[in-house]
């Protein structure tokens, strides 16, 4: 999807494994590593990410941090916290927006062209794929209207999230 300033791409793939130069980590607020994207991240960039994230000292949920990327091809690895689905009275909608809008933000701050997110708090955190997905690409699209020439991936880890993913893109 070709925006006024940048691309959207939808792609499927083990986010550790791509040539960009940031790839977002769906994490927890204490950044010290868990399970599923995280877990892969902090297996695939080695142990001194963990010392990095440790000596950060924690990220409330929305907001973004940033790492180096160590043994990753990604140079940056950006840190966000998404909500845990409270079944969505409880702001999940607006804090899984800010997740995406602070690592944009941030990505522009470091000069990062391309940069690769995982369906944030769409795993573990429960957040209803299909919605968290129309989120997502809202808040893609909105960015690159207004700045910046990156390149954005949201990475698919199911069939299902690309199907979402491809629905959004023909909805916005
Ligand atoms: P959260 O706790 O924010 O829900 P999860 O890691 O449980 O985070 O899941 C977030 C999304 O990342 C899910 O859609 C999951 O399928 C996907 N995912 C898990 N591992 C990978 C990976 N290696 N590469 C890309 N996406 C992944």
């Amino acid at each position: 999807m070709q925006t006024a300033s940048g691309k959207i791409s939808l792609t499927m793939a083990d986010i550790t494994t791509l040539e960009v130069d940031a790839i977002v980590n769906a994490a927890n607020n204490s950044l010290v590593g868990g399970g599923g994207v995280d877990g892969a991240i902090h297996k695939a960039a080695g142990p001194q990410l963990f010392k990095e994230c440790r000596r950060i000292g924690g990220c409330p949920t929305g907001e973004a941090r940033i790492t180096s990327g160590y043994q990753l091809a990604a140079r940056w690895i950006i840190h966000t916290v998404g909500p845990i689905w409270r079944g969505g009275d409880e702001g999940e909608d607006d804090l899984l927006a800010c997740c995406y809008r602070n690592s944009l933000i941030l990505g522009r701050q470091y000069g990062i062209k391309s940069i690769a997110f995982p369906a944030i708090s769409a795993g573990v955190y429960g957040f209803p794929m299909e919605r968290a997905c129309r989120i997502a690409l809202k808040e893609m699209k909105r960015f690159l209207e207004k700045s910046s020439d990156m390149e954005i991936i949201a990475v698919c880890f199911s069939n299902s999230a690309y199907r979402y993913y491809q629905d959004a893109m023909q909805e916005l």
